[in-house]
């Protein structure tokens, strides 16, 4: 196995004309596991909160409707993409429905709502894009996370390792791809250690167009907690919705970073076609910007956490070999339908417009 190390993550930068010089690396726990960020850049200072109506307007969406009262408002916008709300206050927003995170809780001045431009460019703008499969070189590597000496969580209901589950769910996927005409290729295909910076420099070697992490959750010993929650690369400037501990330095700029829009639409597209199987437990898409095996990918890059093996009702649906299969089906079906297929299993998503409340707060 070949240990990673600073040097050599470092000797495969992305091309200087896209990306300034390397930076030296923040500390993190594992000098193995270190893909360094690339540069550091400066958060614009100015036009940082933008008049919702304004971005409306300029950009195909009806003006922001106020669709509850409070403490904290809820306003919809609608396009002919779909439907976006957001609650004052709050990183939650939705998208047809579907949870994701903003990077900064919107605002209200004056009496009317505010948007963070590096929301408007890094999620609205990157969501109203649909994502597309590559027409060519379909090369994806799938990433059964954990293995060998790292077990990762265990199943509450069986006792089984989360290693067994993410590597059962790749080789499903994969047999699913190659069968429509990808090459799938897995991080690892049986029990075996690998690295995390191991894992990003196998799709180096083999040139992917796209790189899926697969993990399952635990809260335990909290039961409670279920759900799916999809993981993609923070964008500079904007804080994470998790950082397990870890250094979050919002000026960092890693290789991942170029794909900013393509690794949200994955998200997006992955996680949607999931909630169809796991009955719609949505814990959204989420930002993280220490995950080893998303911040150096040279390509659209996500890791999806599949359910909670701590939660016994999620720990029993995963242990059945019938669920993973339906998974891996679901991922698949996502990641090769055509455009014309995924709009129309979106559009069929849209939930119904909520009735508006009145100025007092009561329902029309
Ligand atoms: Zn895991």
């Amino acid at each position: 196995m070949i240990d990673l190390t600073l040097e050599n993550a470092a000797s495969n930068p992305p091309p200087a004309s896209t990306l300034p010089e390397p930076q030296p690396p923040v500390p993190a726990v594992s000098p193995a596991d270190i893909i360094p960020p690339v540069a550091k850049i400066e958060v614009p200072v100015r036009d940082v909160w933008v008049l919702l109506d304004d971005w409306c307007q300029s950009n195909g969406f009806s003006p922001p409707r106020l669709m509850t009262t409070g403490p904290q408002p809820v306003y919809s916008f609608a396009s002919s993409t779909g439907v976006m709300s957001v609650k004052i206050g709050s990183q939650v927003a939705l998208w047809n429905g579907m949870e994701y995170r903003l990077g900064f809780p919107p605002l209200i001045f004056a009496g009317r709502p505010y948007l963070h431009s590096l929301d408007l460019r890094k999620n609205f703008s990157a969501l109203t894009g649909t994502f597309l499969a590559p027409d060519t070189n379909r090369v994806i590597v799938l990433d059964p996370g954990h293995g060998g000496s790292d077990s990762g969580t265990s199943n509450v209901y069986t006792g089984h390792f989360e290693k067994e589950y993410t590597l059962d769910l790749a080789r499903r996927l994969q047999a699913l791809l190659l069968a429509r005409g990808w090459t799938a290729l897995l991080t690892r295909s049986n029990d075996s250690t690998v690295h995390l910076a191991d894992r990003v420099a196998f799709a180096e070697q083999h040139h992917a167009s796209l790189f899926v992490s697969l993990h399952f959750n635990s809260a335990f010993p909290d039961r409670q907690q279920s759900g799916l929650e999809t993981y993609c690369l923070t964008p500079s400037g904007m804080p994470s919705s998790l950082t397990r501990g870890f250094s979050d330095n919002p000026s960092l700029v890693y290789p991942n970073n170029r794909y900013d829009d393509w690794n949200l639409q994955l998200a997006v597209t992955l996680h949607r076609a999931l909630l169809n199987v796991n009955g719609h437990d949505d814990r959204g898409v989420r930002r993280a910007r220490f995950l080893t095996v998303l911040q150096g990918e040279n390509r659209p890059a996500v890791l999806i956490e599949g359910g909670y093996l701590s939660n016994p009702r999620e720990a029993r649906q995963i242990a059945d070999p019938d669920y993973r299969e339906r998974m891996a089906e679901a991922l698949a079906e996502a990641l090769t339908g055509s455009e014309a297929l995924r709009r129309t299993s979106i559009a069929s998503q849209v939930p119904p417009m909520a009735p508006m409340t009145n100025a007092d707060g009561k329902m029309n």
